[in-house]
């Protein structure tokens, strides 16, 4: 079996993987980013929006960007459409094409020094004395031992690199949220909006979407709560229902199936040479699924974290808790508002959901967030929402 060592590998070339390799390399470490698929950012499991937040991230690059967004329509059950944003608002969003967005960001990682591979495989990880100390890797080269400092899971939703080291990471149904989408063409859409449809009918313990990628296509999908899809009553099943009321000129050209982690961060996403970043540490917004963000955000904390502690000798589980707590720092509170947000939300009935967005209308708001929207709810609704400012506030 080949035998090789680096600094710190990375499993899974996603948004996290390869912010960790990138953050990692420019302190100077030998990095190897690994990713199981034979080309990066393929295939896409994404509706693929984002806040301008990700300007933080990455240089801004019209080769990853479909399309601006200035603003969200929101459709309650009873079909009431109210609008977000608009031109008071400076464009709130972008739509991406993730399948070079994420090679841009391997692409920046590699700049920075770190070795990519491709069709590379994590099959284990290798433990000593109570530590991570590298992964097995099976590639078209055969079967490897990789060692390292630190392996970084950053395999996503079904990460089983945490589980592997003996980290708690396993999911319940209503932790998940089932997606299907549609990438669809000649759709007749705002091209300036994302669209967000609310009701049980349409999407149980969810959402649909309708997000705009420019040339008249669109992201058109669902999510549903894991508890509640069943036979009959799949994410598809809502999907194709969805598509037939709304949509039943436009074609599809693309069939996407996934799912998202919307249970909050893992309370402890370290070990001994090990962290987890991405979705592979539950690292999503509970209530909106948005993990492209908080994934680039933790990853470059866990870069940072990484590489200090390799340096300083120290790859202890003690140590490594520093990414831990300054997630917690920097996105714990929201995750936790959103969770309970969610949760509060996913028990009303249409009816309710009905009042909720028809008391938005006329709305103005300076920012588009979760929190900015909840606060509003709440101010305009307060004897409805008692219980959930009390969660919140
Ligand atoms: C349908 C759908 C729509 C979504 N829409 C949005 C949205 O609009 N906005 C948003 O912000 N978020 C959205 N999300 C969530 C978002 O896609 C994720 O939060 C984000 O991709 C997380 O990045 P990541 O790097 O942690 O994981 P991923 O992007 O999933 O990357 C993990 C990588 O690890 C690789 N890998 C896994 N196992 C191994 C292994 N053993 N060895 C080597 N490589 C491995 C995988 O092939 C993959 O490339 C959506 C998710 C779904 C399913």
């Amino acid at each position: 079996m080949i035998e090789e060592r680096y600094d710190v590998v990375v499993v899974g070339s996603g948004p996290a993987g390869s912010v960790t390799a990138r953050t990692v390399a420019r302190q100077g470490l030998d990095v190897l980013l690994i990713e199981r698929n034979q080309e990066i950012g393929v295939p896409v499991r994404c509706a693929e929006g984002v806040s301008k937040g990700v300007e933080q991230f990455i240089k801004l690059d019209k080769r990853w960007i479909c399309a601006e967004v200035k603003g969200a329509n929101i459709y309650s059950p009873d079909g009431t459409k109210v609008t977000l944003g608009g031109d008071m608002m400076k464009e709130v969003g972008y739509v991406l094409d993730r399948k070079q967005f994420d090679k841009a960001l391997a692409n920046d990682a590699a700049d920075a020094g770190a070795d990519v591979r491709v069709k590379t495989e994590a099959r284990g990880v290798i433990t000593d004395t109570g530590y991570v100390k590298g992964v097995y890797v099976h590639s078209m080269d055969g079967d490897a031992r990789i060692y390292a400092d630190v392996v970084v899971g950053a395999d996503g939703v079904e990460s089983r690199i945490g589980r592997w080291a003996g980290v708690c990471t396993p999911l319940k149904p209503s932790d998940i949220c089932i997606c299907a989408e549609y990438l669809m063409c000649d759709i007749d859409i705002e091209e300036e909006y994302s669209e967000f449809f609310l009701g049980n009918k349409v999407a149980p313990r969810g959402y649909a979407w309708v997000f705009p990628k420019g040339d008249g296509c669109a992201n058109v999908g669902l999510g549903i709560s894991g508890d509640v899809s069943g036979d009959g009553h799949r994410a598809i099943d809502y999907l194709k229902n969805f598509v037939h009321d709304k949509f039943p000129k436009a074609k599809v050209l693309t069939e996407i199936y996934g799912a998202v982690p919307v249970c909050g961060p893992l309370t402890k996403s370290t070990a001994n040479g090990l962290v987890l970043v991405g979705d592979a540490a539950r690292q999503v917004n509970p209530i909106t699924g948005g993990g492209i963000l908080y994934a680039m955000q933790a990853a470059e904390i866990a870069g940072d974290v990484i590489a200090k502690a390799v340096q300083e000798g120290d790859t202890s589980a003690e140590r490594l808790e520093e990414y831990d707590n300054r997630c917690r720092n920097e996105f714990g509170r929201h995750m936790e508002m959103s969770l309970k947000a969610k949760n509060f939300f996913f028990n009303m009935s249409d009816e309710d959901l009905n009042t909720l967005v028809h008391s938005l209308e006329g709305l103005t708001l300076k920012e588009l967030s979760t929190r900015a929207l909840l606060q509003e709810l709440i101010k305009r609704n307060p004897k409805r929402l008692v219980a959930l400012a009390r969660l919140i506030l």
